[in-house]
């Protein structure tokens, strides 16, 4: 391994040492190392009690964490701003299987170890005295967290069911960085959260919807997901989910429903698409076990969108989402299923699903329907259909080529020329439009008016001419435009 400390790191671990503590780099980081990964965060456990942490580091925090100071660094790297320094301490009884009701400082960091999830995540380095050089570092591992790393393991630190009993989280957690790592769970790991994924009902929805992020957003995301349904976490998560499991669907479909969830999320994953669009993908079926009428090649699922739309909302707002969030995603549920076909679909439809969809998110509801397209089997994603249709979508959203668009309106030319409406007033704006649509810049109430007096004394014949050339004009305006808007999105 190459031990690589960013210099923020390692002058915490060097000002604790030189206060005569013992320091070590610890938890999710060493493992990373290990695994050449970049560390999310780095933690640093300490024989110092959190009082002499603070004095040592000034600009820091304490608050809501056992034992934990949080030390502020000067770096602009997100991951190096803060620095969690936390006491060795050992977590006695777990009353609610979530938090430890006392927790009591440790001696050692093997004590401080021996309370940690799992064998790879309780791996400690400490580059002992560093101040002298040498040794350069030195490894505690008590639980023999290396032989997992290798093996690819996730193994709890000591008896597995009663790490989970203390808090139901370590199942997800686990489940988690399988997902994240490639790692298989250890059988005896396994079988304890089969046995236990019920206790996760007592853990907060903040909680599972945090740890439930992660694992849709690894690499092994469908891994995870599935995992998380074998074992049985996820009928505490979100059962409504769990429902299509083995649910078939009709001719024109391969997979049921599950699998097909699953296949969306994957090409979600695959694209490395938002956390929104993954849950989106995963979730735009839901409503289909509660809907369907009828068995085998002939079964319907008529409105599910409705019903599922309803089920997201249910879903995540029990997962405390923020509300903008919710939002999005029950929208991407509830209008997955928009009818296109080229030449088939109006302009009007086309408007009316932006206006419902909004159009910040039409991109996203795109993308959703490709993960669903994809995840039901058939290999392509059309991609001349989906250009037709950002055609499309992007044409209706142009602001027409009117004399609306202009800074004086009919009222203004009649009152500037002491006259009453009649044709005259729409072939002076047939004319004005022309000129701005040559020379955007002339789109200013005093040029506009001058130009109105000019034409205004014109004779009748004159006028009328010079309007039938503008109609023409704004045509080719027209024409051209759709030209760049087809060329931009390679249809004909
Ligand atoms: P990552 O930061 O990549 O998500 P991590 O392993 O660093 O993963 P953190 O949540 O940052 O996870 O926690 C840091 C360390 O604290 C872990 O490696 C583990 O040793 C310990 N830890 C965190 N949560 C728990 C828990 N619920 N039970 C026991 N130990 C935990
Ligand atoms: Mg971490």
């Amino acid at each position: 391994m190459k031990v690589t400390l960013p210099k923020e790191v390692k002058s915490v671990v060097v000002e604790l040492e030189k206060h005569g503590f013992e320091a070590y780099v610890v938890g999710g980081c060493v493992r990373d190392m290990f695994l050449g990964r970049e560390p999310e965060d780095w933690d640093v456990a300490t024989s110092a009690k959190p009082e002499e942490v603070q004095k040592i580091f000034p600009d820091n925090f304490y608050e809501n964490k056992f034992f934990t100071v949080t030390v502020r660094t000067k770096s602009q790297d997100p991951k190096l701003k803060e620095i969690e320094v936390t006491s060795y301490r050992s977590d006695l009884r777990y009353g609610d299987r979530r938090h430890p009701e006392e927790v009591e400082y440790a001696k050692t960091i093997e004590e401080d170890l021996a309370r940690r999830d799992f064998t790879v995540n309780a791996i400690a380095l400490r580059l002992a005295p560093l101040a002298q050089g040498k040794p350069p570092y030195k490894i505690v591992d008590p639980f023999d967290g290396r032989k997992d790393l290798k093996a690819k393991l996730i193994r709890a630190v000591g008896a597995p069911e009663a790490r989970f009993q203390e808090d139901a989280l370590r199942m997800m957690r686990g489940v988690r960085f399988c997902a994240t790592l490639g790692f298989q769970l250890e059988q005896e790991t396994k079988e304890a959260i089969a046995k236990n994924a019920p206790l996760l009902q007592e853990i907060s929805q903040e909680r599972i919807r945090d740890e439930f992020v992660k694992v849709i957003m690894a690499e092994k995301a469908t891994e995870g997901v599935e995992t998380l349904r074998d074992l049985g976490p996820l009928a505490f998560i979100i059962p409504e989910l769990a429902e299509g499991y083995g649910v078939t669907q009709n001719k024109h479909h391969i997979y049921t429903v599950w699998e097909h969830n699953l296949l969306s999320l994957a090409y979600a994953v695959k694209q490395k698409w938002s956390f929104e669009i993954r849950l989106a993908s995963l979730l735009h079926d839901v409503g289909k076990p509660r809907v369907k009428k009828g068995e085998g090649k002939d079964s319907t699922f008529y409105g599910h969108e409705v019903v599922g739309a309803r089920l997201a909302k249910q879903i995540l707002s029990r997962l405390k989402f923020p509300q903008k969030t919710i939002e999005k995603i029950v929208t991407l549920v509830r209008y997955h299923l928009f009818y296109y076909n080229v030449g088939e679909v109006t302009a009007t439809s086309i408007r009316r699903l932006v206006k419902n969809v909004g159009p910040e998110s039409v991109e996203e509801l795109l993308q959703v329907r490709m993960a669903d397209r994809i995840g039901s089997g058939v290999p392509k994603a059309e991609p001349y259909k989906l250009r037709h249709l950002r055609y499309l979508i992007d044409k209706v959203a142009q602001d027409p080529i009117t004399p609306k668009m202009l800074k004086i309106k009919g009222d203004d030319v009649m009152s500037i020329l002491g006259i009453g409406p009649g044709p005259q007033v729409g072939w002076i704006l047939d004319a004005l439009l022309a000129a701005v649509l040559e020379d955007p810049k002339k789109n200013e109430e005093d040029v506009l008016t001058e130009y109105v007096k000019e034409l205004g004394g014109l004779p009748e014949e004159k006028l009328r001419a010079i309007s039938k050339k503008a109609q023409e004009e704004r045509e080719n305006v027209e024409t051209k435009r759709d030209e760049m808007t087809k060329q931009k999105y390679w249809i004909t």
